[in-house]
């Protein structure tokens, strides 16, 4: 892979190269000390802190409308945004995003701004919470900066690297990525866990933690790669119709809720144990690709401290005991 050294003034001028090509957002911590992903105007000012609400938002939005129909015309959706750049995107965040392209392969509202959008990502060191599996592939980008050096990962990233070159040192194409940084609680779903969570719907641990759940739903949204939604219509009789999407939950009760008042999932520990299983091991053709990146996120969002990582662990410890 291409790489360059890069030279005094590079992020600027980065910013700058992007900024006069569409929407440019990445991580900047606020007043309240919240970390957001906002519109950057300085290099120096992103943050290395992860964006409370991650970058799925510009991909995936938290509500947005599909069709219309008003005076017999059905209007679906096209898309107004621009090229848009997420910079400064930890691997975690990342990887997250090859997981959303690939639950959204067919979804034409994903794939357009998908295609719109460049990612640049940074390394990082890993919080003390976060438990990120060992990356077995490297972060999925176009552009990628560590330590001042460059690497071009996709054709979009050499050519804006390209019309950057005052700014980089000569071109090498040994220098590999660097080794991301694993992290202390690194994880990844064994086998053993696997197994351990097939036997155990009747253990007391569901009931005990999912007892404390709010049902708030601040787990999902701060989840990188949470892509369930509820499709609602908004209809003015006589006048309108629209159709939206938005994001949804599932430890809301209505999440499981069918035709009829069915109700897949009736108690908080039959939502919990569907959560954990959804992240750890995924589901349907992704399973086996666990959808959880080890970001901590929701952990550090949940009011009542509920723990994906801590119900991991102790799952384990009592397949064990
Ligand atoms: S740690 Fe939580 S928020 Fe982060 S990817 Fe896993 S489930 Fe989602
Ligand atoms: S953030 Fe915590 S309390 Fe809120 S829905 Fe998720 S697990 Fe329940």
């Amino acid at each position: 892979m291409r790489s360059f050294d890069v030279g005094k003034g590079f992020g600027e001028a980065l910013l700058s190269l992007l900024r006069s090509r569409g929407q440019v957002f990445g991580p900047l911590c606020g007043e309240d000390g919240v970390c957001r992903l906002r519109p950057v105007s300085s290099w120096q000012s992103l943050s290395d802190a992860p964006p409370l609400i991650p970058p799925k938002k510009y991909l995936f939005p938290p509500r947005e409308r599909l069709w219309s129909l008003a005076a017999d015309e059905y209007r679906r959706m096209t898309l107004s945004d621009g090229p848009t750049a997420l910079v400064g995107l930890a691997p975690c965040d990342l990887h997250a995003i090859a997981y959303l392209d690939r639950v959204f392969a067919e979804d034409p509202h994903y794939a357009q701004r998908r295609c719109r959008t460049l990612l640049i990502g940074v390394s990082c060191a890993p919080r003390e919470d976060c438990f990120c599996p060992p990356w077995k592939s490297p972060p999925p980008c176009d552009l990628f900066i560590s330590e001042e050096r460059l690497w071009c990962c996709s054709e979009p990233g050499a050519q804006v690297a390209a019309a950057l070159a005052e700014f980089l040192g000569e071109a090498r194409e040994d220098v590999p990525l660097p080794d991301m940084q694993p992290a202390e609680r690194s994880f990844e779903a064994p086998a053993d866990l696997e197994q351990a969570f097939a036997g155990s719907e009747s253990l007391p641990l569901w009931t005990q933690t999912a007892q404390r759940c709010l049902s708030c739903g601040a787990c999902s949204a701060v989840c990188p790669t949470c892509t369930c939604y509820d499709v609602v219509d908004e209809i003015v009789p006589g006048q309108a119709a629209e159709r939206f999407r938005r994001w949804d939950n599932c430890f809301f009760t209505s999440f499981a809720q069918v035709a009829g008042g069915q109700q897949f999932h009736p108690d908080r520990a039959t939502r919990l144990r569907f959560r954990f299983e959804h992240k750890l091991f995924g589901f349907g053709p992704l399973r086996g690709a666990p959808a959880c990146v080890g970001c901590a996120r929701c952990a550090r969002a949940c009011p009542v401290g509920i723990d994906l990582d801590k119900l991991r662990r102790t799952l384990l410890a009592e397949k064990k005991s």
